[in-house]
């Protein structure tokens, strides 16, 4: 048995109070990754306690210096990035070059925040009395908790610890159940890279008990939450009565249009990408195609062939293309959206099929990539999401109709249009609702320079990645200095200013 997983609090790895575990489960083989300390509210606390002591001193230090220290990080990551994704695979079943994409999105940031330690920019204005001076700061908050899913396990605790990292903020990490372990072996690589004790520590434990302690507690300031709307929202409404600030990435209902005139090979290809890539479990995975009656019968054909040759096994396997999904009870989720789709009258294409890896006694959670025709947009698998290699074709007359039918959903993540006319792609930029939008690529593989989040369900406002994400984790602070050595009153002495 490998060993047992610990929280880290304090600069400790340390057991759970209530000396409760569970179990990390591989999805591929259904063997025990790993046991994990259970946490419960009495961790969460002496966590918070911790992360609130050390942001005395972690808030003066210089926001250069922390930034070296974020590019240890960037460089431990490079230097673990193989056995990080190899774990990966192992944790939550995605295919090992993913894997590596989703550690590589950790290093990128790292570099990119730590350069932010010699910007943090705010900015100066003029003001209105001579002998005055007006400044505008950025300033951290406090104690910021980080609530993440298990699709991207290293790629999402990293968007949201290393801006607030920067900005001067410590943090409390309650890493998805699924990836637990992931979770713990990305904060070793920040204690490694010297972040002082009580600035960086992990919870390990199941969502609901700890996060309504953290969404409850008083000396938690800002809560950073990705995953699924339901429980997003909820957390959104019980932290509101606390008055915290909340930032939350959530679900998506995102759709590739495809028009008559575009590259028929290359939309294929991104299609299978978008739609199947992760197994259909990103949060900006294609879920819907929207295809011009023209090239409909063509490019369906040609996705029909492509999808059922498609090699499902354990990710670790360099030759496999599609992984488990996560667990058995998601199995049984997406498998569900499949009947509901068949009751609604679609047509499935493939797929639609729970199976286990041949190769190892039928073991693993794995389900077959699925295509669904004759989808219309108002259908339960059109609009709602099922997080799993589920694809809904729809039918459209042109581009209006195919922008609408996009834009219709509850969900605002990101879009994708192909189409060799250039008028056609600049109207799509303009028209589509979602805070992402691609022309001639995929809906999924945002870079990390770029602000990341979606419109509508998919969150509240906020964004991720780029500059944008200190938004979340530093409050504007506004200094005006006067050294006149007199009182001088804004919006009411203005006219002394003239007379002198
Ligand atoms: P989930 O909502 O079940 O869990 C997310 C996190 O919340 C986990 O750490 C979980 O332990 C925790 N949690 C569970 N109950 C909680 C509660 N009552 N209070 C606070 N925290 C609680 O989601 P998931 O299944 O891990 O992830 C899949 C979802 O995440 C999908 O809906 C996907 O679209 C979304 N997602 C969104 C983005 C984005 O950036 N928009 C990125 C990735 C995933």
């Amino acid at each position: 048995m490998t060993e047992l997983v610990r929280n880290y609090i304090d600069g400790q790895w340390v057991e759970a109070k209530s000396g409760a575990t569970f179990d990390s489960i591989n999805p591929a083989t259904e063997e025990v990754v790993a046991p994990i300390v259970k946490s419960g509210v009495e961790d969460l606390d002496l966590a918070v306690q911790a992360a609130k002591r050390a942001y005395a001193k972690w808030r003066l230090v210089p926001a250069p210096r922390r930034g070296e220290i974020l590019y240890r990080v960037g460089q431990l990551l490079l230097e673990h990035k193989e056995d990080l994704a190899r774990l990966m695979t192992q944790e939550m079943g995605k295919v090992i070059t993913e894997a590596r994409g989703d550690v590589q999105e950790a290093i990128d940031m790292a570099f990119f925040m730590g350069g932010e330690g010699r910007r943090l920019l705010g900015y100066t204005a003029p003001v209105e009395m001579p002998n005055k001076f007006g400044m505008a700061l950025r300033d951290s908050i406090g104690v910021v908790a980080l609530i993440t899913p298990w699709n991207f396990p290293i790629a999402i605790p990293s968007w949201k610890s290393l801006p607030a990292l920067i900005a001067g903020n410590t943090i409390v990490f309650k890493p998805a159940s699924d990836t637990p372990k992931l979770g713990a072996e990305f904060v070793r690589i920040f204690a490694e890279a010297g972040i002082p004790e009580g600035v960086f520590n992990i919870v390990l434990g199941p969502g609901g008990p700890i996060g309504n302690a953290i969404a409850d507690h008083p000396d938690v300031r800002v809560i950073s939450f990705t995953g699924s709307t339901e429980v997003g929202y909820d957390l959104y409404a019980r932290a509101a009565r606390k008055g915290k600030k909340v930032s939350l990435e959530l679900g998506g209902k995102n759709a590739i249009i495809v028009m008559d005139d575009a590259n028929l090979e290359l939309a294929v290809e991104a299609i299978l990408w978008s739609a199947f890539g992760t197994t259909g479990q990103r949060c900006t995975a294609t879920s819907r195609l929207i295809v011009q009656k023209g090239i409909r019968a063509k490019l369906t054909e040609a996705l029909v062939a492509r999808t059922k040759a498609l090699k499902l096994g354990y990710g670790l396997d360099p030759s496999v293309q599609v992984g488990p999904v996560v667990s058995a009870r998601a199995r049984e989720g997406i498998h569900e959206y499949v009947q509901i789709g068949k009751g609604e009258g679609a047509r499935m294409l493939c797929g639609g099929e729970m199976t286990g890896d041949e190769s190892n006694q039928g073991k693993g959670y794995f389900y077959k990539p699925t295509l669904f025709d004759n989808v219309t947009p108002n259908m339960r698998i059109a609009q709602e999401e099922i997080f799993g290699p589920v694809l809904s074709i729809i039918e459209t007359e042109d581009l209006d109709s195919a922008i609408q039918i996009n834009n219709s959903v509850a969900y605002g993540l990101s879009s994708s249009l192909f189409t060799e006319n250039v008028n056609a792609a600049f109207r799509a930029i303009r028209d589509l609702t979602t805070g992402i939008v691609y022309i001639n690529h995929g809906t999924t593989g945002a870079e990390i320079q770029f602000p990341f989040g979606g419109t509508r369900g998919t969150g509240n406002g906020m964004r991720e990645a780029g500059q944008t994400a200190l938004d979340s984790f530093t409050e504007w602070k506004s200094v005006y200095v006067d050294y006149s050595g007199r009182l001088q009153r804004a919006q009411i002495d203005t006219d002394e200013v003239l007379k002198d």
